[in-house]
């Protein structure tokens, strides 16, 4: 089957000094030529200025950048126009491009194509969306990095590992035909075993943070009205964006504002006032306040004197915090409780530090990559799976090596699977949805 030629913008659609049509495939030098109704050559990594036509009128003068194959973004030929940032002149150019043989790239078309071509692994083209989608300067890094290598090159260590175990198992099953590893062989094997179950495990830990960095994090403030719920969310944000009233219900509707928590994207949710109310808005504001609960990752409670905490029966993490020690000090015994001031910001620092804790953000080591996708996490277990059955099978058979060979080589598919190498086109469907057209 031969591949198409693709085109599309890789800049947002609108008014703008510049904007970047991207054209790769085989016929994206000839396609170039023909719209610029200029037969030059282009040479690799060469920026020309070049005319755009449609029929025979002039469209627009812009710089044509040529990436030949393999050496490019997508492994194909491709053609980088950079053109005046108004929608009629990409509109018209893109059509001239399709008219002369191309068709418009599907969402994530171009990263796909790198990683068909083998410049990318499937970790790489996810975080390439990821690092795209970031919401903070946190995870731009932690992308950036995984981009250049990061966690590939860790499981790369891991792989190689394994097929060393796997060559001593098989020597002994083919070479010498014996079913058992010599007493000083099962020794070593066991104990490379242990360290790659580690490595596995304290990679599959650093989702914690990596799913945080990723998808973010939600924290719903919940008490009685009153209690300084939105004084605490604003003391949080450093900025005013909730109503402050001490007439109870203030806040009727949930407010949500985006942040970052030591470089987590998060976003606070301020509730409204749970109570019995008989007022309609008020009831509404309350219901949308348990879906909120609901879909949170952390709940922060609040309380103060005389007015005693919400009871919430849902399985989310939660912290107590006791709102309001300037007007009267917490005498309570509970020692999970969190004294504040909302107002005058005493106890917030400890408050936010426990808000990472519980969130499991204090964990990774922060020059530790990070896996940071659902798909990544659930390849990583299957490869735990697979060392901890090794193991298990290694102590059970004492040292038979047919089955825990077969482990080691499920384990190895695994760690294909977790890279890409080995991948159904509904995985890949599933990934490149997710990335934005032009990219
Ligand atoms: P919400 O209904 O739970 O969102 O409560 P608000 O944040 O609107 O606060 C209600 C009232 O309590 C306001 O008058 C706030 O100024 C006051 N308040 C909030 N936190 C504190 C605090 O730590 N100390 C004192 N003295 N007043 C507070």
């Amino acid at each position: 089957m031969s591949v198409a030629t693709i085109v599309s913008q890789s800049t947002p659609s609108g008014f703008s000094a510049i904007a970047v049509i991207r054209l790769s495939g085989p016929k994206a030098i000839e396609i170039a030529q023909k719209l610029s109704q200029d037969n030059k050559p282009f040479k690799h990594r060469t920026a020309q200025i070049r005319r755009i036509f449609s029929k025979k009128f002039l469209i627009d003068k812009a710089v044509f950048t040529a990436f030949l194959s393999p050496e490019s973004y997508t492994g194909d030929d491709v053609v980088e126009i950079s053109c005046h940032g108004n929608i009629h002149i990409c509109e018209t150019t893109i059509n001239e491009i399709v008219k002369l043989g191309a068709r418009i790239a599907e969402p994530g078309e171009y990263t796909r194509r790198a990683f068909v071509n083998g410049k990318l692994n499937l970790i790489q083209a996810e975080s390439v969306a990821q690092l795209i989608n970031a919401k903070s300067v946190e995870a731009v890094k932690h992308q950036t990095r995984n981009i250049d290598g990061g966690i590939t090159d860790k499981i790369k260590e891991l792989k190689e590992s394994l097929i060393s175990i796997l060559a001593y198992m098989e020597y002994e099953l083919d070479v010498s035909e014996e079913v058992f590893l010599d007493p000083k062989t099962l020794k070593k094997v066991k104990k490379t075993l242990k360290n790659n179950l580690k490595t596995a495990k304290s990679m599959c830990n650093t989702f914690g943070q990596g799913g945080a960095l990723s998808y973010g994090v939600k924290i719903a403030f919940v008490g009685k009205p009153n209690v300084g719920k939105s004084t605490l969310v604003n003391k949080i944000l450093g900025i005013e964006k909730s109503i402050i009233s001490n007439v109870p219900g203030t806040t009727r509707d949930t407010i949500s504002t985006e942040t970052t928590i030591g470089g987590i994207p998060t976003t606070l949710v301020d509730t409204a006032g749970i109570h019995l109310s008989e007022n309609e808005i008020e009831k509404e504001g309350i219901k949308r306040s348990f879906k909120e609960i609901k879909s949170a990752d952390l709940v922060v409670l609040l309380f103060c004197d005389g007015v005693e905490v919400v009871d919430i029966n849902e399985d989310i993490e939660k912290i107590f915090v006791y709102n309001k020690i300037d007007l009267q000090p917490y005498t309570g015994e509970d020692r999970k409780v969190i004294p504040i001031s909302a107002s005058t910001g005493q106890g917030i620092a400890s408050l936010v530090k426990q808000i990472r804790k519980r969130l499991g953000l204090l964990k990774a080591n922060a020059a530790e990559p990070l896996i940071t996708t659902i798909r990544q996490k659930s390849a990583m277990e299957k490869i735990s799976t697979s060392l901890s059955k090794t193991l298990k099978l290694l102590g059970e058979n004492v040292e038979e090596v047919e089955l825990p060979a077969q482990e080691v080589r499920n384990a190895i598919n695994n760690i294909d699977l977790f890279t890409g190498k080995t991948t159904t086109n509904d995985v890949l469907d599933q990934v490149f949805s997710t990335f934005c057209v032009g990219k």
